[in-house]
């Protein structure tokens, strides 16, 4: 666990240009300075990711949103109030201190304040924002610990403070307040319930048809094995069969099948609670690779609630892989 020292070491390396991966209570992130340049460039560089693909800023404090954007309507400082800390990032119009490389070149930046005590210390002691991706190579699955970013990224990155597994799993839920009616771009760790009922109307669900914004594309959030969906009824079946046609085949076996043996190489199962099942959701998908499993076999949770997130990331997932 990051101790205070580390923590004064990571605001260093962040003040000389390097990278420091951080936890977040949603995944852990790949910061640098947000008004280093080169900085940005290196995340762009060790994640592979295209520069077009816009960042996060995280800030230390909702009353430092003014300083990062052009303007702040109310319903933006009205979710910020409500959310923040929290997994929700703001989609505003953006301020001059943050240069277009953070942005992939958009007049709008995303911005949010996390939850974790060692990230806001962090930017307690470093003073300024800190543009961070989650800290995985581009395409694959978000760290939940140190030592999955340890395992992504190695020694790309400058240094890692450790805070232990991420309480939340899943990346924050992307709302874009610049239109009339704010949007959800990505959702994540805060419901479209929990913002439907602090804003008193109904938002407009992502489609998962809608490609935008990274982490929007098809295959996104992916292990190495291959994913397939299916009904929940069918997933013992479904793996059985790709077992016996040669594979070695994982299973996220739905609280519905509980106790139920499955023929396969490797069978997780799956908590109950959607809360649960967020925090451990990429956990169990690098587990399964870990265990040398080239497919697996789940199913889509009821998408309501956290549900959404895991769903939208279990499609992702199992989306048409460029690459393969
Ligand atoms: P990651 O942490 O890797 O999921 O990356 C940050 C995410 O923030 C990206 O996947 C984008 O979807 C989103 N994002 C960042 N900036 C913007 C923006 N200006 N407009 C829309 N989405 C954004
Ligand atoms: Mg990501």
């Amino acid at each position: 666990m990051a101790t205070t020292s580390d923590i004064e070491k990571a605001a260093e390396v962040l003040r000389a240009g390097g990278l420091v991966a951080l936890p977040t209570e949603t995944v852990y992130g790949l910061g640098a300075n947000a008004e280093d340049v080169a900085a940005v460039a290196r995340i762009f560089q060790v994640k592979g990711r295209p520069p077009s693909h816009p960042l996060i800023v995280h800030i230390g404090g909702a009353h430092h949103l003014d300083e990062w954007v052009e303007e702040v309507p109310a319903t933006a400082r009205l979710l910020a109030g409500q959310f923040w800390p929290g997994p929700l990032t703001l989609v505003l119009r953006r301020g001059r201190r943050v240069p277009l490389e953070a942005t992939g070149g958009l007049e709008t930046v995303a911005v949010r304040v996390p939850d974790h005590p060692v990230a806001l210390a962090l930017l307690s002691a470093f003073g300024g924002g800190i543009t961070a991706p989650s800290a995985n190579r581009f395409g694959s699955v978000s760290p939940t610990t140190a030592d999955d970013v340890r395992a992504e990224l190695g020694d790309a990155v400058d240094f890692v403070l450790d805070g232990g597994p991420c309480g939340v799993g899943v990346e924050s839920t992307i709302v874009d307040v610049t239109g009339e009616t704010p949007s959800i771009l990505r959702p994540g760790g805060v419901t479209r319930e929990d913002l439907e009922a602090v804003l008193g109307y109904l938002i407009e669900a992502p489609s998962t048809s809608h490609v935008r914004v990274p982490g929007q594309h098809p295959s996104h959030y992916a292990p190495s094995a291959r994913v397939v969906l299916v009904e929940p009824e069918k997933v013992a079946d479904e793996a059985q069969l790709a077992q016996e046609q040669g594979h070695q085949v994982g299973v996220l076996l739905p609280p519905s099948l509980a106790g139920t043996a499955v023929k396969a190489h490797a069978v997780v199962p799956v908590p109950a609670s959607m809360v649960g099942y967020a925090r451990e959701l990429y956990g169990f998908l690098r587990e399964l690779d870990r265990r040398g499993c080239d497919l697996i076999v789940a199913s889509l949770p009821v998408e309501e609630g956290l549900g959404l997130a895991i769903g939208n990331r279990l499609r992702r997932a199992a989306g048409p892989r460029s690459s393969q």
